[in-house]
């Protein structure tokens, strides 16, 4: 079976030399000295004054949207991980959804101003795919309305736009680690908190860590660390990081040839140094992508509906308009097999396959 994504995993001896340590010293979690050298190496790498290693990409966005004190309206994106959505509702806020640009796939900058009202706060968008939002438009609008942002950047490790890590727009930028992303740490995630606002900083920590320092209880918080295991995974697989990246690329021109590719590359991305973390391709029915997925699945070929259903169709979402962008767009779109050990070879059974279905349009 070829799976739509594998953990890179780092040689065993590296792993083993770090956590033979943790035999020695027996600490294994409580911001342990590999959780603070990650969040050391990290901060350098993503070029990020200020960030928080977490145990996952839920609780970074958890604790962003509490750790700003959000509490009313959020506009955010229809189009993403049903993370991003159930964060917001979890902290008793109201996601208020805004359709998506269908070249990005990422919220429609010009339909925001539309759906502002006086209750709400705060923006928290997608860079669906590594593809980065519109964050200037976004700030421009956010600025004016006097409003937060939050970008759930999940997607968006190793991207740079216009010369600036991704994740150091927005107030606060929330990242997945999980094994099945570009770069993981098995399980884990960050805060990046790009406000210079050190007092946040400290609610961040303080929530972190179940809202107290010491044997003072400050305020509510949870248990958002991660172990010395967790960290340790992600200081060795951040030496590799650049060379998957490069591998991706690699995989992506090549799906992106083979598959006679036609969508235009969206504009933003002329600015962007992409992280190939996805690849999707739109098909031009619903019909169509369940019948290619049939003849993938029928060759042992995983593939994913992400981003399925739109957000903004989810049951337990009542606060929801219409977004037929986003509702079309998902239901046509489907992420073939990326992952640095895929070889060419096999992207080129998958493409055939593929094609196959003759009239898929190729994101
Ligand atoms: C993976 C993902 C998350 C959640 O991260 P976890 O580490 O799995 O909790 C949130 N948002 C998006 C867009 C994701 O892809």
């Amino acid at each position: 079976m070829i799976p739509v994504s594998q953990p890179f995993l780092p040689p065993k001896e590296e792993y083993d030399q770090y956590i033979s340590q943790l035999w020695d010293t027996k600490w294994l979690t409580n911001q342990g000295i590999y959780v603070q050298q990650l969040e050391s190496e990290l901060k350098k790498y993503c070029q990020c004054s200020s960030l928080f290693y977490v145990n996952n990409g839920t609780s970074a966005l958890h604790l962003a949207i509490k750790g700003l004190g959000i509490k009313n309206e959020v506009i955010t994106t229809p189009f993403s991980f049903v993370a991003t959505t159930t964060s917001i509702l979890w902290e008793n806020c109201t996601p208020v959804f805004v359709d998506i640009d269908p070249t990005t796939f990422c919220i429609d900058a010009e339909k925001i101003e539309a759906a502002i009202t006086d209750r709400t706060e705060a923006i928290l968008a997608t860079h669906v795919f590594g593809i980065p939002c519109e964050v200037e438009r976004i700030e421009e609008i956010a600025r004016k309305h006097n409003l937060l942002v939050i970008y759930d950047a999940a997607h968006a490790f190793g991207v740079q736009y216009k010369g600036r890590s991704l994740l150091t727009y927005g107030d606060l930028s929330t990242i997945s680690f999980h094994a099945t992303k570009l770069f993981h740490t098995v399980e884990g995630g960050a805060i990046m908190n790009n406000t210079e606002n050190s007092e946040l900083d400290q609610t961040i920590q303080l929530m972190r860590n179940f809202g107290f320092v010491g044997e003072n209880y400050a305020m509510i918080g949870l248990n958002g660390k991660n172990s010395e295991f967790h960290a340790a995974m992600g200081l060795c697989n951040l030496k590799y990081v650049d060379a998957l990246i490069e591998k991706r690329k690699e995989l992506s021109e090549a799906y992106r040839k083979l598959l006679g590719d036609k969508r235009e590359t969206p504009d933003i991305m002329k600015s962007t140094k992409y992280n190939y973390a996805y690849y999707p391709i739109l098909f031009e029915t619903e019909g169509l992508l369940l019948q290619v997925q049939k003849n993938l699945r029928d060759n042992q070929i995983a593939s994913r509906r992400y981003f399925y259903p739109s957000l903004n169709t989810l049951p337990y979402v009542t606060s929801a308009h219409k977004c037929p962008v986003s509702e079309d767009i998902s239901r046509r779109i489907l992420c073939l097999p990326l992952y640095s050990d895929l070889t060419l070879e096999e992207v080129e059974w998958i493409a055939a396959i593929v094609k196959e279905g003759k009239k898929a349009v190729i994101v």
